[in-house]
């Protein structure tokens, strides 16, 4: 299928975006309609909105937590959206200096939306100058070096900064404390990843029928994000190797193609549980082991791979380390040996 046909108009369609990235801005929610789920916080976000423009004012800053592919990039836009503001996007780890930031701020316009994603990753000298920006719209910068440096106080615009992050915890208190309201991302419930799989094929002019879709939706790890990535390799699998039509047999094919598992697990999930089980004897496991294990980052392991093991009662996290529960042993088809430790809670966090 040609992907010309399926470009939104509405897009800025620039010819020399990667394939991927065009689907990807088609499948984009643009507005709170077109954004499944998280109902608490669009409620609370429409009532900020509403009030902000009667006041003719910004609305106040935003951070938005919880693990990726949750929609925090896709709600910072539609709030952008919905304010009729401009969105000006960076993240964290972009933002080297605080003369950048200085000049990302300076150049803003009056209620431009700013989104820095991985806000977490800043760093203090950047932080410091947010600070100020965020209280007062105002920055100080240092001109000169040694006894004659002195400060100049600038003006930004009014501004709304959304910040997004995995990690609440990795946050300084007084960032954290400077915006106006904080939301966490929650998973997404099976017939939420159903009702967002049925509507992005629609957007890609694919024939999804409905048990195929509750199917992508149980191997999706209750995420948008990954929802969409399978519907996009079932779609060429189902173009491929038959009429293109997205039923239970070319979705099973592709996922087997693809090693999901039953619990949406993939090889990499596995690999670590399978390490935790067969090489500590079911944990606790620490961090920096498990990274090494899959070649990752830490903050890779962190962000990605434990908060939905979690979530599922896989994975339990102690302070001496991480912990295989008897739901992944069963999971694994692994039987529990004398000398593993059992699990101390069935409780499960997401924290
Ligand atoms: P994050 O910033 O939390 O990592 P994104 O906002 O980039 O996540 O979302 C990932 C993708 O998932 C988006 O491109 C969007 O198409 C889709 N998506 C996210 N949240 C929703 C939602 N609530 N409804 C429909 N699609 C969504």
């Amino acid at each position: 299928m040609a992907i010309e046909r399926i470009v939104d108009p509405s897009q800025d369609e620039d010819e020399n975006l990667p394939e991927e990235q065009k689907i990807e801005n088609v499948l984009r929610p643009k507005s709170f309609d077109e954004y499944v789920g998280q109902d608490r916080i669009k409620k609370n976000l429409v009532v900020a909105i509403e009030a902000a423009k009667k006041r003719d004012e910004p609305i106040d800053h935003v951070l938005l937590y919880g693990p990726p592919g949750l929609g925090k990039t896709t709600l910072a836009q539609i709030i952008a959206n919905e304010m009729g503001a401009q969105i000006r996007v960076t993240s964290g780890p972009a933002i080297d200096r605080a003369a950048d930031l200085a000049s990302i701020l300076t150049n803003l316009g009056e209620g431009d939306v700013l989104f820095i994603d991985e806000i977490h990753r800043l760093n203090r000298s950047v932080e410091e100058v947010l600070y100020s920006a965020m209280e007062d719209y105002a920055i100080d910068i240092m001109l000169g070096k040694g006894p004659s440096a002195r400060s100049l106080r600038l003006d930004v615009p009014k501004f709304t900064l959304i910040g997004a992050t995995t990690r609440t915890g990795a946050l300084a208190a007084p960032l954290r404390d400077r915006f106006g309201m904080l939301h966490r991302l929650e998973y997404y419930t099976p017939e939420e990843i159903s009702q967002i799989v049925k509507r992005s094929a629609k957007l890609l002019d694919s024939d999804l029928h409905d048990e195929a879709a509750d199917l992508l939706s149980s191997r999706s790890r209750l995420t948008p994000r990954i929802a969409n990535r399978l519907l996009k390799r079932v779609r060429d699998y189902a173009d491929v190797n038959g009429d293109g039509i997205i039923d239970t047999v070319s979705t099973t094919k592709a996922l087997e193609l693809l090693d999901i598992d039953a619990e949406g697990l993939d090889p990499a999930d596995r690999m670590l549980l399978r390490a935790i089980i067969e090489n500590h004897g079911g944990g606790p496991v620490g961090l920096n082991t498990l990274a090494a294990v899959l070649g990752d980052e830490v903050s890779t392991v962190e962000d990605f791979y434990e908060p939905y093991l979690m979530q599922i009662g896989f994975l339990e996290r102690t302070p001496r380390g991480r912990k295989a529960t008897s739901k992944a042993y069963k999971h694994m088809d692994i039987k529990r040996s004398k000398g593993d430790e059992s699990d101390s809670s069935p409780q499960t966090s997401l924290i």
